[in-house]
């Protein structure tokens, strides 16, 4: 099954699935228990705007597969996250128009028959729920891709333009992601040319890891 990624430390379980491996519309206590020894985080992109009254998006998961996915929280799809949970994430997230090739990434979710006879993601004020749905503002191929980079990370300076190829001894790190550096500069310029916009996706991954890696 490919479909299960490998996270950084080659989880031959990675934790990340499609909408065919979540528990059932029926969860009830008995299933969450085994959940926990099984954790699912469900994987999605979003694919269009469908929000009318509140927040609702069509998805693909990873099959590919199209789907159904509503923000029945309240605060008009604005949501608090605690920040307990983590040290990479705003407190606040936006629902609200989350552009087509956005990432979405929930813990503790399961699959919801809609009324109108789709299938697809409820999100609600389950405060579990909430406080681990990530929008991460990357497609899924680019979060594959950087799973991937992080797999390879070692420790040698991560600038793609650095000279010095020696193995450092004593690496700078991304206060927030990790990420090594041999210098300020070499820091600054990965920063602009394109850290900035992966540091928060790196460091989610790194709470995977941490979370579910082996
Ligand atoms: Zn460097
Ligand atoms: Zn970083």
């Amino acid at each position: 099954m490919d479909h299960h990624l490998s996270l950084v430390l080659s989880n031959p379980h990675s934790p990340l699935v499609s909408y065919a491996m979540l528990p059932g519309d029926h969860w009830d206590m008995e299933d969450a228990e085994v959940e926990k020894d099984n954790p699912a985080i469900f994987l999605c992109e979003i694919a269009g705007n469908r929000s009318i009254l509140r927040p609702a998006y069509q998805i693909k998961d990873l099959d590919g597969k199209d789907l159904h996915f509503a923000v029945y929280t309240t605060g008009r799809g604005i949501t608090r996250v605690s920040q307990s949970l983590d040290d990479y994430h705003p407190a606040d997230q936006s629902w609200v128009n989350l552009p087509v090739g956005t990432t979405i990434c929930i813990e503790n979710i399961h699959q919801h028959y809609f009324m109108d006879g789709q299938q697809g993601i409820r999100l609600d004020s389950d405060n579990d729920t909430l406080n681990s749905a990530k929008i991460l503002k990357c497609t899924m191929q680019q979060f594959l891709e950087l799973n991937e980079t992080l797999r390879k990370n070692g420790s040698t300076c991560s600038s793609a333009s650095c000279t010095s190829e020696e193995k450092l001894e004593k690496l700078l790190r991304c206060a927030v992601c990790k990420t090594p550096y041999c210098s300020k500069s070499c820091q600054s310029s990965h920063w602009k040319l394109e850290h900035k916009k992966q540091c928060r996706i790196i460091a989610y991954l790194r709470y995977l890891n941490r979370q579910y890696g082996r």
